[in-house]
């Protein structure tokens, strides 16, 4: 993909730009959101920068989708109390702001949420 259309997410997984990376393998990586929403707020990413969504993820690889997901439980449990909330925001106007798919992996203490 071209730097000009690539997103913060790629420079992230190229090592263009830090993060703190909790989690990696060859397919996924997983890191601190920048500006959490909870007392634990992961970004669970694939690597790939095919998919812009989750639907696309699912329609296009579902076996990374459920990666993602099982990544995302394993996370919660090593660094919270191993109940989360899992969310894809998907469209702009859903509040989705980086066009790579990714998971936020919400933990601990969400009774103040809107959506709780
Ligand atoms: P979304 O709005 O669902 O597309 O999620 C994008 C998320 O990426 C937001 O929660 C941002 O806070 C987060 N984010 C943006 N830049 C960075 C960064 N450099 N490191 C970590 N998280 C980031």
């Amino acid at each position: 993909m071209s730097e000009a259309t690539s997103t913060i997410f790629e420079r992230i997984i190229s090592r263009d730009i830090p993060a703190d990376v909790v989690f990696e393998n060859d397919r996924i990586i997983a890191f601190r959101d920048i500006a959490p929403q909870a007392p634990l707020h992961l970004l669970v990413v694939p690597k790939t920068a095919e998919y812009a969504n989750v639907a696309e993820l699912a329609a296009g690889d579902p076996a990374l989708l459920a990666e993602v997901v099982a990544t995302a439980e394993q996370l919660a449990s090593e660094h919270s109390n191993g109940e989360y909330r899992l969310v894809f925001n998907s469209g702009e106007s859903a509040g989705q702001t980086v066009f790579h798919v990714h998971a936020h992996v919400l933990s601990g203490s969400l009774n103040e949420s809107p959506l709780a």
